[in-house]
């Protein structure tokens, strides 16, 4: 699969939708496209070498506020990746409900190759790079994969020197809403916000499955920002998280019948900081022990006899060639695009329910949302009534997809979209 082709796929998927409910198809052509998409080169000085990096600003729409969306560093980013994000980012900020538009960014580079130095330089060329084209009222950068506070925080710190050389004349904390995901001026819960808008949107979705918790089983692909913040918080919500992963595979515990063991998430999580790695923290219960332990591969995660699949990761990893193996009932696609157009007709064909990213996902930007609001108030909010607001933000946007996809007699997907476009071409 190229990745041109999530660009297109997803855009052909939107209008298909579009024709079928009769939407007024110019003024949805008109707004899949990007209004704007900058290309950006970004030296930095590597060995003594000057290296040239590419670096990407898709921004999406404007229709409902200042462009919203993460910042990535990955070796595979490219313009037509950076483009789709940005197109669902537009949708998420409408399903959601928040007065912002969408766009994304990114750095095709394995950050993993750079060291400290040359990775906080690189951050702050492409924040010298982007200037001009974003701010608190234009354009608002987020962390995204492979980016955290930390590199947010070099970036904003680039961006406030360059505007107070500039004597652009705004105040600080202004200044500061110019980017969420901060650590320094960032919100409380924001770290949190979209593992816990997701298990939010999963107890909504349990009470009208009317799932047990303690009789759920699930499984997280992915174990960075998103996929700990969901496994523990569904954890503590009673669900059996049995199965995490990261990039270099997953594990498993089972007891002597076979049955899988509820995962001890944030034993797993010191464990692997520690050994900066899965391999091996099979925790459960409060221990770390190698009994009943397996090490799996992300492929076997995906094709688990579980009852819930979170892919937490990237995009595209459920698709034609492993469709077929997924033997959950429910998908919550908390990464962006995990799962293909056609994986996702053939898999809720079948029945399963997926919770589509532009839902499950929006918690991150409902948080950013707030920490923008924080900043552009100079106020400091409280955990609780963040971590409040975000839960009703949430249950509101699921139970209006949710009745949305029994009013249309449709999945959740075409009705999370029903709702954004019904908002955006207003
Ligand atoms: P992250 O960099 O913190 O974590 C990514 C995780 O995925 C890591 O554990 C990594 O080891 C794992 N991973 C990488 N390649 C993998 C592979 N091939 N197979 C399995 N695991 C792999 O990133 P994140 O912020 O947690 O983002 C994850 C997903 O969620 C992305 O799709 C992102 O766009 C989406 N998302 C993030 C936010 C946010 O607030 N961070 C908000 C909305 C959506």
């Amino acid at each position: 699969m190229n990745d041109q082709s999530v660009y297109i796929k997803s855009k052909e998927e939107i209008l298909e939708i579009a024709k079928k409910y009769n939407l007024p198809q110019d003024e949805v052509e008109e707004f899949l496209e990007p209004n704007r998409i900058v290309e950006l080169k970004i030296p930095v000085e590597i060995d003594g070498n000057t290296v040239i990096f590419k670096g990407f600003r898709s921004q999406h729409s404007n229709k409902l506020g200042p462009y919203k969306g993460g910042l990535r560093f990955h070796q595979n980013v490219t313009k037509d990746e950076v483009m789709a994000l940005s197109l669902w980012m537009s949708l998420k900020t409408a399903v959601v409900g928040v007065p912002l538009g969408g766009g994304k960014g990114g750095v095709s580079v394995d950050p993993k190759a750079l060291n400290e130095k040359q990775l906080e330089n690189l951050s702050r060329e492409y924040a010298r790079r982007v200037f001009d084209v974003i701010g608190f009222d234009k354009d608002v950068p987020a962390p995204d994969v492979n980016t955290n506070p930390k590199i947010i925080d070099w970036m904003v710190n680039e961006y406030i020197k360059i505007a107070k050389e500039k004597k652009l004349g705004f105040d600080e904390n202004k200044l500061y809403a110019s980017f969420t995901g901060k650590a320094k001026n960032g919100l409380a819960g924001r770290k949190e916000a979209t593992g816990f808008g997701g298990v939010t949107v999963l107890k909504e979705l349990a009470k009208k499955l009317k799932l047990d918790p303690t009789k759920t089983t699930v499984a997280v692909m992915g174990f960075g920002n998103v996929g700990y913040f969901f496994a523990d918080l569904a954890s503590k919500a009673g669900f059996k998280v049995v199965s995490v992963s990261d990039s270099k595979g997953g594990i498993i515990k089972k007891d002597e019948k076979g049955n899988f063991i509820p995962l001890d998430i944030p034993l797993v999580f010191e464990c692997k900081n520690e050994k900066g790695s899965l391999n091996g923290c099979y925790c459960a219960g409060g221990v770390c022990d190698t009994h009943g332990g397996e090490l799996i591969t992300n492929e076997d995660l995906l094709a688990l006899p579980v009852d819930i699949l979170v892919p937490a990761a990237l995009e595209d990893v459920i698709n034609e060639n492993n469709m077929q193996n997924v033997k959950a009932k429910i998908i919550i696609e908390m990464a962006n695009g995990p799962v293909t157009p056609s994986a996702y007709h053939h898999l809720s064909d079948k029945g399963v329910t997926i919770v589509p990213d532009i839902l499950a996902n929006s918690g991150g930007v409902a948080g950013s949302f707030i920490e923008w609001e924080q900043n552009m108030e100079n106020k400091t909010y409280k955990l609780k009534n963040v971590l409040e607001r975000l839960e009703k933000m949430m249950q509101a946007a699921f139970e209006a997809v949710w009745q949305e996809s029994v009013n249309q007699k449709t999945n959740l997907k075409e009705a999370s979209y029903l709702v954004a476009l019904n908002k955006i071409l207003k």
